[in-house]
C-alpha cells in the first residue's frame, strides 16, 4: 500500500496540495478508502485542468473498492452538496480559491456537511494502511455518469423565489465551477445577466478568491452597465460576495447583515471573528469558531441562516454546506427590492485590525490570565483562542490553524480603541512569549 508522504491528510476545508504525481496516487487511495466505508458516492470537479485526471484516479479508487459511483461532471461544491443526499457520501475535487496549480478533495455527508474528525480519521487510517482494504476483481463496479445535478440545484433553489427577479445583474465566476449554474439560475428566475468570466477555463483569469482587490472588473462593469447588482464566486462558487449598484463591494460584515435582515431567522450564525455590527441587529446570535464547517455544526440544531464573512453562507434548508449559487438568487431577489446601497449603508462599519506575529502559545490558560488582569475585559470567550469583550469593541488572540502564528483581530467603535486593544494585547502575548 502507497503511503501519502505528507501528513496530516486533512486541512480544514479537506484535501488540498498541489497538482502533481503524489495528488494523483493520494485520490486513488482516497477513492479506495471512502469506497470502503460507503457504497454510494457522488463525484464533482471544479474548471481546473488537473480536474479531469483527479476524477479518473478518485472514481478508479471508488469502483476497484466495490463502490457505486456517479460522476457529476464540472459542478459546485454547493451542487455536489446538494445531490449527495441521494448518495452515502459525496467527493468534491477542487481546491476552491487556490491558484489553478492547486487541487484537492472535499468529502461530503448526504446532508452537506463535510466529513468530521472522526469520518476524517478513519479514511486517513484507511489511507495510511493502518486499517484494511480489499479489493476483488468480483466485486469491481461500473461507474455512472450523473447528468442533473446541476439541473437538480436550479430546480431546488427556483422553488424558493416563485415569483421571479427582475433584474440587471454582473456575475463573475472566475471561470471556476458555477460558470454555467448562477448565470443560467438567474436568467431562469427572470434577470438580465451580463457574464463575465463565465466559460470553464481552469487557469482562471483572476484570481479566484472573492475579495475586492480581485473584483476590480466587476465593479467597473456594473458601473458602467447601469447593473442594479455584481456577483462574484470563488472557483468552487460554495462562496458568494456581491457589489452595489453604484459599483462598490459589500464587504462580508455588511453582506452577512444584509442576508440576515432578509433570511426570516431570529436565530444568526457566524464565527467568532464576524464584526460586533451583527449582534446590534434584534437577531440572536450564536458564534463559532473560525472556519465554516463550524457554522454548519451549529446550523444543524439551531437557526436558519448563518455565515461567515469570508462570503461562506450556509442556508440548512438547502443543506449544509455553503451555498453560493443559493446566496446569489437571494443577494438578488433583495436586490430587486431595495437599493443594495441603502442597505449596505445601514449597517454599521467599525475600525477592524488585523494581524499576526511569528509564535505559539504553549499555555493558553496562563496567557488568558495575563490579559484579564492587564486588560481588564468586561467577559473573556474562549470559542477559539481567547476573545476579550469590552464597553466599545474586542480583541481576538488566535495561534493559526495552519502554521506557527499568532494573530490577532480588534474591533472597536474608535480607531483610536481599535488600535489600543490590538497593541495591548501584542504587548501582553510578546512578554508572555520572552518569559516562556
Ligand atoms: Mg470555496
Amino acid at each position: 500500500m502507497l503511503k501519502s508522504n505528507i501528513m496530516p491528510l486533512f486541512g480544514t476545508s479537506g484535501i488540498r496540495r498541489l497538482a502533481n504525481r503524489d495528488l494523483v496516487q493520494l485520490a486513488f487511495q482516497v477513492g479506495l478508502a471512502v469506497g470502503t466505508v460507503y457504497g454510494r458516492v457522488a463525484v464533482g470537479r471544479d474548471t481546473r485542468t488537473s480536474g479531469s485526471a483527479l476524477r479518473h484516479a478518485v472514481t478508479a479508487g471508488l469502483l476497484a473498492s466495490g463502490a457505486r459511483c456517479s460522476d457529476c461532471g464540472i459542478a459546485p461544491t454547493p451542487t455536489i452538496a446538494y445531490i449527495t443526499r441521494e448518495f452515502e457520501a459525496g467527493i468534491m475535487i477542487t481546491a476552491s480559491h487556490n491558484p489553478p496549480q492547486y487541487n484537492g478533495l472535499k468529502l461530503l455527508n448526504p446532508d452537506g456537511s463535510a466529513f468530521s474528525a472522526e469520518q476524517q480519521k478513519q479514511i486517513e487510517d484507511l489511507v495510511n494502511g493502518t486499517a484494511p482494504l480489499k479489493v476483488q476483481w468480483d466485486t469491481m463496479q461500473i461507474g455512472e455518469v450523473y447528468s442533473t445535478a446541476v439541473e437538480k440545484h436550479i430546480e431546488r433553489i427556483r422553488q424558493d423565489f416563485p415569483g421571479g427577479i427582475k433584474l440587471k445583474v454582473v456575475i463573475d465566476c472566475g471561470c471556476g465551477a458555477a460558470y454555467f449554474i448562477t448565470p443560467h439560475l438567474l436568467t431562469q428566475l427572470g434577470c438580465e445577466v451580463i457574464p463575465l468570466n463565465c466559460y470553464p477555463n481552469g487557469l482562471f483569469p483572476h484570481d479566484v478568491e472573492p475579495i475586492e482587490s480581485n473584483l476590480g472588473t466587476l465593479m467597473q462593469t456594473v458601473r458602467e452597465s447601469g447593473a442594479d447588482l455584481g456577483i462574484a464566486h470563488d472557483g468552487d462558487a460554495d462562496r458568494m460576495m456581491a457589489v452595489d449598484e453604484t459599483g462598490r463591494f459589500i464587504s462580508g460584515d455588511k453582506l452577512l447583515g444584509i442576508l440576515a435582515r432578509f433570511s426570516g431567522s431570529k436565530n444568526i450564525v457566524t464565527t467568532i471573528d464576524a464584526s460586533m455590527s451583527i449582534d446590534e441587529t434584534h437577531y440572536k446570535v450564536k458564534r463559532t469558531r473560525v472556519g465554516d464547517p463550524y457554522v454548519s455544526e451549529e446550523l444543524k440544531n439551531w437557526g436558519k441562516f448563518g455565515g461567515e464573512p469570508s462570503g461562506a453562507w450556509v442556508f440548512p434548508q438547502i443543506s449544509l454546506c455553503p451555498d453560493g449559487i443559493y446566496a446569489a438568487a437571494q443577494i438578488a431577489d433583495i436586490a430587486s427590492r431595495q437599493k443594495l446601497s441603502s442597505l449596505a449603508d445601514s449597517i454599521p462599519t467599525y475600525p477592524i485590525i488585523r494581524g499576526n506575529i511569528p509564535g505559539t502559545l504553549a499555555n493558553l490558560t496562563d496567557v488568558r490570565e495575563s490579559l484579564k488582569s492587564r486588560l481588564n475585559p468586561l467577559s473573556i470567550d474562549t470559542i477559539d483562542g481567547i476573545k476579550l469583550n469590552f464597553e466599545d469593541g474586542w480583541l481576538l488572540i488566535r495561534p493559526s490553524g495552519t502554521e506557527p502564528k499568532i494573530r490577532f483581530t480588534s474591533e472597536a467603535k474608535s480607531e483610536t480603541a481599535a488600535h489600543r486593544y490590538y497593541e495591548d494585547g501584542l504587548r501582553v502575548v510578546r512578554n508572555y512569549l520572552q518569559g516562556e
